[in-house]
């Protein structure tokens, strides 16, 4: 008999931005405690086909996938929270699920029918959810649907969910994460907006088997019970979710709440001994950081109007703290946009002076260039600890190539193709690419092998000699300047196994001056820190 798969849909109400995806992945985290096998999928309902061509300012960090996907960052919430890989079949948007619908009736894969968006559409999306569950062989698997219900965007994600409950009645919940407003004036939880939201899930044939209420505050018992009772579902079935301290306490707040049992208990899975340690680690961990280590991060995508944002970088940030924790220690960040440090008249030791490691994080296009490659060569000639991901890295040579080799025009051909000095440029296939303005998913995407030379710092940190690694951009350093980098002192320390791609770079006279082309945060786990932002905290928490 084929093995039972149940599927967990999860939804938004009220507002978006709540914390869906953390709550996804929390749950998920719950049943893995409990012994089952746990995957999930995450539902954008924009028509982009792929995160890749977003503004990161406007839709978070692109999370690159182990396959070359680049998705939403809840699937690195979902990664880190589950340790497990998650890849393309788990993330899809209205955009990716309609072009395979329109490809498979181009190819005659309707054979003659009518193909409408009901059911068609639905049962494409159902398709691949059911894919997911497969490749994962999953007991339970979580589909998270972006954006909230009673929006006219999302209304073919529902509708494949009570399709799907149709199917299998007994093996489909649908979970309600709410907000729960305090308004000042009022000083009250108010539930009636959460009662909105049930409506709108009612009015597509769906009812919420639970709902985690989101809020400043806890839930107390009266408004659980108020809430149950004008919902349709039982007080134990309302889980209170307050702010957290961290994301990483989610886990353990709604185990607290019971919900991990009730899911169970719901979808009829065989219960096993509950192991919840590791969760528990984690948090003591945390708590146990008290002593801070700084770290700027100079980037381009860090505000937008009267706000600082941080969700452009945010598999960067948890790297760090993955790290910091590792070593007890309590990270203290501070946002740097690039483009003030290019303001004339900055001092950069009134920006950075303070901070002990200065990182330099993955980008695009001119603005910022010269302000992060003005951190950069403080951060060498000054000592103090650097790490570059990808755009750090490119920089990091092309400031090294400029201020050490003096080659004064030195720069990457992505900002000034005509310069004299290309010391990075286009990868051959991607001229072709540029030139037919073939932007989408054509990117040096996902893993590749890339093997550390003897001796490195790169190598005795990763303690390995070959390593996998993530990667998503289109430009590498230009073979023909690596000698003259070498001889003064910048290491090409790690290389594609053909030996012609640099992915990685150090300083041998530095305490600890190191880039990669790929991007290490998205390997990094709150329970695995990667080695090299853990090489990169323990030198920033011993350098002064
Ligand atoms: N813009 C650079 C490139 O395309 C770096 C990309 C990145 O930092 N992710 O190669």
């Amino acid at each position: 008999m084929p093995k039972r798969r149940t599927y967990l849909f999860i939804v938004g109400g009220v507002m978006s931005g709540v914390g869906k995806g953390v709550a996804s992945a929390s749950l998920g985290a719950l049943l893995q405690c409990r012994g089952q096998r746990v995957t999930a999928v995450k539902i954008d309902p924009y028509i982009n086909v792929d995160a890749g061509t977003m503004n990161p300012v406007e839709h978070g960090e692109v999370f690159v996938t182990y396959d070359g996907d680049e998705t939403d960052q809840d699937i690195g919430n979902y990664e880190r929270f589950l340790d497990v890989d998650i890849g393309k079949v788990n993330y899809m948007t209205t955009g990716r699920v309609y072009l395979s619908v329109i490809e498979r009736e181009r190819a005659l894969g309707y054979g003659g029918k009518t193909v409408e968006v009901v059911p068609h559409v639905p049962l494409e999306v159902i398709g691949r959810i059911r894919e997911a569950a497969e490749r994962a062989d999953a007991d339970v698997t979580i589909v998270e649907i972006g954006g909230t219900v009673g929006e006219y965007q999302n209304v073919l994600f529902l509708e494949a969910a009570r399709m799907l409950r149709q199917q299998q009645p007994a093996d489909v919940l649908i979970g309600l994460v709410s907000y729960l407003p305090i308004p000042s004036a009022i000083g009250e939880m108010k539930s009636k907006p959460t009662q909105f939201a049930v409506r709108a899930i009612n009015a597509v044939g769906l009812q919420p088997d639970f709902i985690i209420g989101r809020s400043s505050k806890p839930i107390d018992q009266p408004r659980k019970e108020k809430l149950a009772a004008h919902c349709g579902v039982l007080p134990e079935d309302v889980i209170s979710a307050p702010d957290a301290a961290s994301i990483y306490d989610v886990p353990l707040w709604f185990e607290q709440e019971g919900l991990g049992d009730r899911v169970i208990k719901k979808l009829r899975l065989k219960a096993k001994p509950l192991h919840k340690e590791k969760w528990e680690g984690l948090v003591l961990k945390r708590k146990k950081a008290v002593q801070p280590v700084k770290i700027g991060i100079v980037g381009k995508y860090v505000s937008t109007g009267d706000f600082v944002l941080s969700d452009a970088y945010l598999s960067v940030l948890e790297a760090v703290k993955h790290a910091a924790w590792a070593i007890e220690r309590d990270p203290q960040i501070t946002w740097i946009n690039a483009e003030e440090l290019e303001k004339p008249g900055v001092r950069l030791t009134a920006v950075l002076g303070e901070v002990e490691g200065i990182l330099v994080p993955g980008g695009f296009g001119t603005r910022g260039v010269e302000g992060k490659m003005k951190a950069i060569r403080y951060a060498r000639e000054k000592k103090i600890p650097y790490l570059g991901l990808c755009y750090g890295l490119q920089l990091a040579t092309v400031e090294f190539a400029r201020n050490v080799l003096g080659l004064r025009d030195a720069h990457t051909t992505e900002i000034d193709p005509g310069t004299k000095h290309p010391v990075i440029h286009l990868m051959n296939e991607q001229e072709e690419r540029m030139k037919n303005a073939a932007y989408g998913g054509t990117m040096r995407l996902g893993s590749y092998p890339c093997l550390l030379a003897k001796g490195s710092k790169a190598r005795a940190l990763y303690g390995a000699d070959e390593i996998r690694e993530r990667h998503r951009h289109r430009y590498e350093c230009n073979p023909a300047y690596r000698a003259a980098l070498e001889e003064r002192g910048l290491i090409a320390s790690g290389l594609s196994p053909d030996g012609t791609l640099v992915e990685v770079i150090e300083l041998a006279d530095h305490p600890f001056f190191l880039a990669a082309q790929f991007h290490p945060e998205y390997l990094s786990r709150p329970f695995r820190p990667h080695p090299l932002f853990l090489g990169f905290l323990k030198a920033a928490a011993t350098n002064r």
